[in-house]
């Protein structure tokens, strides 16, 4: 787990733990470590690089190979193979290629023909600062109390003040070759130094040995953030101006993101499917409860990490929103995002060159919620987690330069050019195709059973994010832990729910809201079997089967009915059913009346949900016994017994009983669900039932 408090200490180097590594394990190494603080550098940003000798595998010559954290992946949790190597004096020969800044982008298709050992990690935009400095050891982090300084306005003289001179300043420039030849320069020119500030972007530090590089690295983020505390203290500075509102109360957080959110999610999707990601962290409240919260916001984010992430500013809904319901809100909501994406398009037509890729999506990623927190917006949730932490860097950098100094964002144009940089829409032209359900949200009831874990780890991959709901609480830890080990945390969450229990559906709802913004699919699955001869039907039982599998289906789906419609970007209801809703089985009245009644909900929300985009369909398993806890109980006796055979025989039984001569497992019922779930598989698919039964003419659909 990475650490973000300031009292804890930095991490330090073990020798122990390095004893014997070879140069390039020791560059693994400290990249892990100095990965491993937020403080030190932010998720996916800054690089590290070695230069070591070895041998040619052509040649068997040694040679001077330049390692370097390859482009994409991230210090904290990079491997070896990470890393790009490069032959340091191919790179030393391109010099004479360079035609100057206008044409600094095209050195960059010089760089794979650079390549040693034919290593196909692509080398990073960064890899000439790296290769044009003149030390075997060079760290360029991105260190929250670094970027303040390099965000102040007058930060040249405050780094001096900060180090004593001994690091040195260079202002903003983009980075790519010539910041390479600018920071080599540089160094030349200022012999001695122990790092460069490199205006509105963050450090350049080295070392000669990969200990005496983290050392340094790890003293200079330390001395910045101490200098930077200490001032803050002494001025006794109220942080952006000081506290105008207070946070509200869980409870009335809670509602109003419930109620806010789906309608912002379905509002800024436009087409592509977006997840939302809270953050409510003391940073944040901090920031969108102060005084200068809209004047700072309006500054826009510094570091080129920060802004590609975040866009360079945030939207903010002001609290007078938060009472509002229904068409009111969504109005309001609307009319935010729509001037938002206005001056998003102006800034694009202001600052775009004749070369600029088009207009990307204008919606916002940041929304400061006063009050409540953060909300980022992405097209899946890594993405706006991730976007969220950088704008808590960003905001951490914004309150440590205006405790000392003034905060001063990136000129626009100079923002524009990183945003829409052509290497840039190189990178996301080669992002490769995302997976079908990716964006998407299933909640799917009896989550913690076999039909239900198999429907959600369908889901979980090809792409998309489940929320469970169950109310074993029990089964419900065992597979989500399972399912979060597989597919990531990010995309799955558990909640107890009973489905009877109407305000525990509604918290079910509340809960999805929450964590991804609502919901698009849901699977109504949660259930049980019951046996017996009318007359021994007890009251109790006939209400236990219409509670859980009637009421039940009939509270989830009014649940998801309502959620769907408040995002306004259609949906899709899957029953999950039995054949004994289609044709009846002996002594299980209770059982398949309420399965009946769940054919025919479903097709009374096809009917309502069709000028909503909403469809609703059913699939109807049929001896399903591998995996369901239905099978392990009194159902499996009590149907062994009515068919006069043994439990262990029950599988074999159903299967010869089948046209087809087949068993069916939970994987066959989460496919057929998933073609039901699937926007793009059965869009054109509402009111209908699909009977995944291997074959029973009694069942057969008319
Ligand atoms: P299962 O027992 O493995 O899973 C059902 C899950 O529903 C369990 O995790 C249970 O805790 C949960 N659940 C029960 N009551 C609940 C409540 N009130 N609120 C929330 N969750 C509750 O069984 P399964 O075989 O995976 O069954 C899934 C669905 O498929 C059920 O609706 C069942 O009727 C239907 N079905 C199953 C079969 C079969 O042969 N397995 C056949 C036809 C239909």
């Amino acid at each position: 787990m990475r650490t973000s408090t300031s009292i804890q200490s930095f991490p330090r180097w073990d020798d122990a733990a390095t004893a014997g590594m070879d140069d390039a394990h020791l560059l693994l190494y400290r990249s892990n470590l100095l990965g491993s603080d937020l403080r030190i550098t932010n998720y996916g940003g800054g690089n590290t690089s070695a230069k070591i000798w070895q041998k040619d595998p052509l040649s068997g010559d040694t040679t001077e190979v330049l390692w370097v954290k390859g482009s994409g992946g991230d210090l904290g949790s990079m491997r070896l193979d990470g890393f790009s190597t490069l032959y340091m004096d191919k790179l030393r020969g391109l010099k004479p290629l360079y035609r100057g800044q206008a044409h600094e982008d095209e050195m960059v298709d010089y760089l794979p023909h650079c390549t040693f050992n034919l290593n196909t990690r692509a080398a990073s935009i960064d890899t000439p600062l790296h290769a044009s400095l003149p030390y075997a050891h060079v760290d360029h982090m991105h260190p929250d109390g670094v970027i303040a300084i390099a965000a102040m306005a007058n930060s040249e003289a405050i780094t001096r003040q900060v180090f004593d001179g001994s690091v040195g300043w260079m202002p903003w420039l983009r980075p790519g070759y010539e910041l390479g030849q600018q920071l080599a320069a540089y160094n030349d020119a200022h012999p001695g130094l122990l790092g460069i500030v490199l205006g509105g972007h963050g450090l350049f530090s080295w070392g000669e040995s990969a200990k005496t590089c983290f050392e340094n690295t790890v003293a200079l983020i330390e001395r910045a953030q101490t200098w930077l505390t200490e001032h803050r203290l002494a001025r006794k500075v109220q942080v952006f101006g000081g506290a105008r509102s207070v946070a509200l109360a869980d409870g009335a957080r809670h509602a109003t993101l419930a109620r806010l959110l789906p309608v912002l999610r379905g509002l800024s999707a436009q087409g592509v499917p977006k997840l939302l990601h809270l953050n409510v962290s003391p940073e944040v409240l901090e920031f969108v409860n102060a005084k200068d919260l809209e004047p700072l916001a309006a500054l826009g984010t510094s570091c080129p990490d920060h802004f590609l992430r975040t866009k360079i500013r945030p939207l903010i809904v002001p609290e007078t929103v938060y009472a509002l319901e229904g068409a009111a809100l969504k109005t309001a909501l609307s009319t935010l995002l729509a001037s938002y994406r206005a001056d998003y398009t102006a800034y694009y037509e202001r600052c775009k060159r004749a070369t600029s890729p088009a207009l990307r999506d204008a919606n916002p990623v940041v929304i400061l919620l006063p009050r409540i927190g953060m909300v980022t917006i992405a097209k899946d949730k890594a993405t706006a987690r991730i976007a969220g932490e950088f704008y808590v860097n960003a905001i951490n950098v914004m309150r440590e330069a205006n405790a000392v100094d003034q905060y001063v964002g990136l000129p626009e144009q100079e923002a524009f050019d990183i945003e829409y940089w052509l290497l840039e829409e190189a990178k996301l032209q080669r992002l490769p195709r995302p997976k079908p359900m990716v964006g998407k949200v299933a909640l799917v009831t009896g989550g913690a059973g076999g039909i239900g874990q198999a429907i959600a780890t369908r889901i979980l991959t090809d792409g998309g994010c489940v929320v469970l709901a169950d109310i074993d609480q029990q089964a419900l830890n065992t597979v989500y832990t399972d399912l979060a080990k597989a597919h990531g945390k990010d995309h799955v969450r558990a909640v107890v729910c009973d489905v009877t229990d109407e305000a525990s559906v509604i918290a079910a709802f509340d809960r999805a809201a929450i964590e991804f913004g609502g919901v698009d699919i849901l699977v109504s699955n949660a259930g049980i079997a019951s046996a017996a001869a009318i007359e021994d039907t007890t009251l109790a039982l006939w209400n236990r089967n219409q509670s859980i599998l009637a009421t039940g289906y009939f509270l989830v789906g009014r649940e998801a009915f309502k959620q769907m419609k408040a995002q306004g970007t259609g949906g899709s209801i899957v029953m999950i059913a039995s054949k004994n809703g289609m044709v009846a089985s002996n002594q299980a009245t209770a059982y398949c009346a309420a399965k009946a009644a769940e054919i025919q909900l479903s097709r009374s929300f096809a009917l309502e949900g069709a000028p909503l985009g909403i469809r609703s369909n059913v699939v109807n398993p049929d001896a399903v016994i591998r995996g369901s806890k239905i099978w392990t109980g009194k159902w499996s006796k009590e149907r062994a017994a009515a068919n006069n055979i043994g439990e262990d025989e029950l599988e074999a039984f159903y299967r010869d009983r089948s046209m087809l001569k087949r068993s069916v497992f939970p994987q066959d019922i989460a496919e057929a669900t998933y073609f039901f779930a699937a926007e793009h598989l059965s869009a054109k698919s509402t009111g209908n039932i699909l009977n995944v039964d291997a074959g029973n003419l009694a069942a057969f659909t008319r």
